[in-house]
């Protein structure tokens, strides 16, 4: 989402004030630093990259430095108060007033802060996503009105809304038009979203995702995140008829004791989310899950931890963001004890990511000798005389193949898996995720 956020920040501002990005930070007169309060760690950095960026400053007065996202919206005026040399705090919902902002700043020479919910007019604002090569994000909707207990989000994003259905769907023509074939769709809850279209009907993210699918050169479709309290039949309906939907979900399920996921407010039971999940899998057998869990939340026990251990076990995920609990201020889970002693915490984390890598590898194993259509992202990092891309699971796969390639599906057999990833022969482009060899 953040990734998102900044590119339609340097879009926007390219458009309006020609600003190009820079490699080198010291060569650049606007410096912005998006920002996540999601937890502690990322919140911390921000004041220490800002006491970095203040020695540009000195060495250069005019630079304008603007800190926005998350913590901008969470500590608004207190961003200036410790760091007064930030001369622009704007927030996830404000980013389009950022050209005004920086106007404000050069010209009449005050600071700008402006960390309001206007909802829907940043969408109106900004001007359609440009792509470079085939794959792109489209933000489908904004916000959390779900309140987990330990979560900052509805406080720093606002409350959920949904993009128009109209805007989404052109924004999808406009990208497929620019050579785009794969889109991610964003949200912090995708699977809740309500779109209107311009005669006030309303589309659910089931039917979007349909017409997505059907809109000519998306051949993939993927979407992030999505919430287990909004899988209903018509979505699990699409993993039936909708090829182009791919075979991996990310579904944060975050614990699996129902005590704790009592205390999280997440709404569902540990066997309510496994029911979700032995649906989904009946619609689409070979879908791979990963998924997102908080370890140590307060008053976390060792039964409860090895019930999250056992939902693991019985599910098979792919992978895992799994992170130890952060006590956010302003949540309610912050008025808990965090009690849980930090050695537990991380021996915990520990078992947790060796259980899934295991299963990755195992995944991996099980998909040697298969052939999948890949999707060729470009040359591989490590040797750039290979291509590499993704599988309809969500794998990297590396192998020969010509550089005309890039942007094409091509199908590849495997013969060797790794943890994430996997290595292949090409068999030749395929014209999208369905059709043999060309
Ligand atoms: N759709 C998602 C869901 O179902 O929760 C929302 C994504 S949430 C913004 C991103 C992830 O950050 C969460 O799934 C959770 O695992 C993690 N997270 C949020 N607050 C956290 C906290 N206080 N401590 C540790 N991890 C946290």
């Amino acid at each position: 989402m953040n990734e998102y956020d900044s590119s339609r920040m340097a879009d926007l501002l390219a458009q309006t004030h020609q600003i190009q990005s820079t490699v080198e930070e010291g060569d650049a007169n606007v410096l912005l630093l998006n920002t996540c309060s999601v937890r502690e760690k990322a919140q911390e950095k921000v004041f220490s990259q800002l006491g970095r960026w203040r020695k540009l400053k000195d060495k250069n007065p005019g630079l304008v430095i603007g800190v926005g996202g998350c913590v901008a919206s969470q500590e608004g005026e207190m961003i200036m108060r410790r760091a007064p040399y930030v001369d622009i705090v704007f927030g996830p919902q404000t980013l389009h007033r950022l050209p005004k902002m920086l106007d404000e700043v050069r010209i009449k020479r005050v600071k700008a802060l402006d960390i309001s919910f206007p909802e829907i007019e940043k969408f109106d604002c900004l001007p359609p996503p440009e792509v470079e090569g085939v794959k792109a994000f489209v933000s489908i909707m904004e916000g959390c009105s779900k309140y987990c207990s330990f979560c900052v989000v509805p406080y720093t994003r606002g409350t959920e809304f949904s993009r128009p259905f109209d805007d989404v769907i052109t924004e999808v023509y406009e990208l497929a038009g620019q050579g785009v074939r794969e889109v991610n769709l964003l949200g912090q809850n995708v699977n809740g979203y309500l779109g209107k279209t311009h005669d006030d009907q309303t589309i659910s993210f089931a039917d979007l995702l349909r017409f997505v699918a059907a809109v000519d050169g998306i051949d993939r479709v993927r979407y992030t995140t999505s919430h287990p309290l909004h899988f209903d039949d018509n979505l699990i309906a699409v993993y039936r008829d909708t090829p182009q939907l791919v075979s991996h979900l990310h579904l944060p399920v975050q614990a699996g004791a129902d005590r704790i996921l009592n205390l999280m407010k997440r709404g569902y039971s540990a066997q309510y989310y496994k029911d979700v999940v032995a649906r989904l899998r009946e619609a689409r057998p070979d879908i791979s899950l990963s998924s997102d869990f908080i370890i140590g939340f307060p008053g976390e026990s060792d039964d409860d931890f090895e019930q999250t251990m056992a939902l693991i076990e019985e599910i098979g995920f792919d992978q895992s963001f799994s992170f130890i609990y952060s006590q956010r201020p302003g949540t309610p889970a912050a008025e808990l004890p965090d009690d849980v002693p930090m050695e537990i915490k991380k021996f915990r984390l520990a078992r947790l990511q060796a259980r899934i890598n295991e299963m990755a590898s195992e995944i991996s194993a099980s998909m040697i000798g298969s052939e999948q259509v890949v999707l060729v992202d470009g040359p591989s990092r490590k040797n750039p005389d290979e291509l590499t891309g993704k599988t309809q699971n969500h794998r990297s796969v590396t192998f020969t193949g010509a550089s005309d390639w890039i942007g094409r599906f091509v199908k590849v057999k495997i013969t060797q898996g790794f943890v994430n990833s996997l290595r292949g022969e090409a068999l030749g482009p395929v014209e999208s995720v369905n059709t043999e060899v060309v």
